[in-house]
């Protein structure tokens, strides 16, 4: 029989574009969120052209475009003097990868998501409700949920949890030892900086991404224009709090003074201008087996935490939204077409997992190396580096 009731728990990016798509499957959608309002946490988000595909189906693309900037291309620029090492046009990505390549704030995609969830009236969305068990028997899922201090035990025919990095859900499928988020090494500085603030160059739609040893930056502007976001990776040991909140984290702002020393001026007056700065220390969680086991599967950092380098972090996320959807609409088995989802989505998302991680790897080259990849950076034209990007834009 094909199912009538789903559970998503999260109301992230993930979350409330899996909803979106369970919707269009025809099923009833009670996401349960636990924090109490969908705040204005994060900053900025690439979403390239293989997630706002996803969205365009899902109904979601307008309202998401309203909200965002559209980057002209992507620079890499040589952080000790700017020199450019490459420069990949996006004016045709469009037409290349059949979608465009946007840039927001992850609190406007949550709130663009949110409203056209809002609008459908098979998805309920319930804030300050925490998913804490979850039981998944032969013909239902079983959850336990705390509400204003209420318990409350309720059942569905299947649950998706989409409840990022430090997901209770994903218990249900991994084997616990070993599987625990593990520190990278690399830490993330993040801050948005007021217009009025900046060089009028790095308010220009593009994104910019300056390259030095053991760090890199990347800067595009947000919501008109009206801000910069910036992001600055370093290799550091501060591993933030282990909590939900280590998105959160207060700066050490003399390390990322020590880290970005001895880079160009325009670099060091960039990261000057911003005031505050949030700590993001980053974690990943082994490749999992599966997505899926009977009625519960995950999504997003839930299934497939990455590294940011290829901005992939929300993309990947959506993606798996759109294949739960697709699998749902297939097949009225449950169990099935989680498994199905599951078989779909884990060597993509896999795969992009590993080659983020080798990017910043690249990224952060020094001495010969550097060299190396700054002189093929040079020679690639906009059209190879286009053609180098197809797997995954274009998927
Ligand atoms: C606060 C925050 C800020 C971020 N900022 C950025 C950024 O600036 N740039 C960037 O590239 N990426 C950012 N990300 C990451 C990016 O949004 C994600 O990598 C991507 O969107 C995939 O997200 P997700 O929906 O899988 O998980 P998440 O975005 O982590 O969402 C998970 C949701 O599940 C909820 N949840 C967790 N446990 C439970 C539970 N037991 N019961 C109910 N609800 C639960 C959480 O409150 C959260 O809303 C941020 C994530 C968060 C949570």
């Amino acid at each position: 029989m094909a199912p009538r009731r789903a559970f998503v728990v999260g109301a992230g990016v993930g979350g409330l574009s899996t909803a979106l798509a369970l919707s269009q499957a025809g099923v009833d959608v009670a996401i349960h969120e636990r924090a109490q309002a969908l705040e204005e946490f994060g900053a900025g988000l690439q979403l390239t052209p293989n997630a706002t595909r996803v969205l365009a189906r899902l109904g979601a693309l307008d309202a998401v475009r309203e909200a965002a900037m559209v980057p002209e291309a992507v620079c890499a620029l040589r952080g000790s003097d700017d020199a450019v090492l490459m420069r990949l046009d996006l004016d045709d990505a469009e037409r290349r990868w059949g979608a465009p390549y946007l840039a927001l704030h992850r609190a406007d995609l949550q709130q663009a998501l949110a409203r056209v969830a809002e609008r459908r009236d098979m998805i309920r969305l319930t804030l300050g409700s925490t998913i804490t068990k979850v039981v998944t028997g032969e013909h239902e899922v079983a959850i336990e949920r705390t509400q204003d201090a209420a318990i409350v035990e309720e059942a569905a025919d299947l649950l998706i949890g989409a409840d990022g990095l430090r997901s209770r859900v994903r218990e249900s499928l991994a084997s616990g030892r070993g599987d625990e988020p593990a520190f990278t090494g690399r830490v993330a500085f993040r801050a948005t900086i007021p217009a009025e603030r900046v060089d009028l160059a790095w308010r220009k739609a593009r994104v910019v991404l300056r390259l030095g040893p053991n760090a890199h930056v990347v800067h595009y502007p947000l919501r008109k224009a009206s801000i910069v976001n910036v992001v600055a990776v370093i290799e550091d040991s501060w591993r933030g709090g282990e909590t939900d909140h280590s998105w959160d984290g207060v700066a050490d702002r003399p390390a990322l003074d020590r880290a970005f020393a001895g880079w160009s001026d325009s670099t060091r007056r960039l990261l000057a201008a911003a005031k505050v700065w949030r700590a993001w220390p980053l974690y990943g969680r082994p490749a999992l087996g599966s997505f899926a086991l009977g009625r519960i599967a995950v999504v997003g950092d839930a299934a497939h935490p990455m590294v940011p380098f290829l901005a992939q972090g929300a993309a990947q996320a959506i993606e798996d939204a759109g294949a739960l959807g697709t699998a749902l609409a297939e097949t009225g088995d449950v169990p099935q077409a989680l498994a199905a989802y599951s078989r779909i989505r884990i060597a993509r998302a896999t795969r992009v997992q590993i080659e983020a991680l080798r990017q910043g790897q690249v990224y952060h080259m020094k001495g010969a190396m550097a060299l190396a990849r700054d002189a093929t950076m040079r020679l690639l034209g906009s059209r190879r580096l286009s053609a180098r990007y197809d797997w995954l834009y274009g998927a």
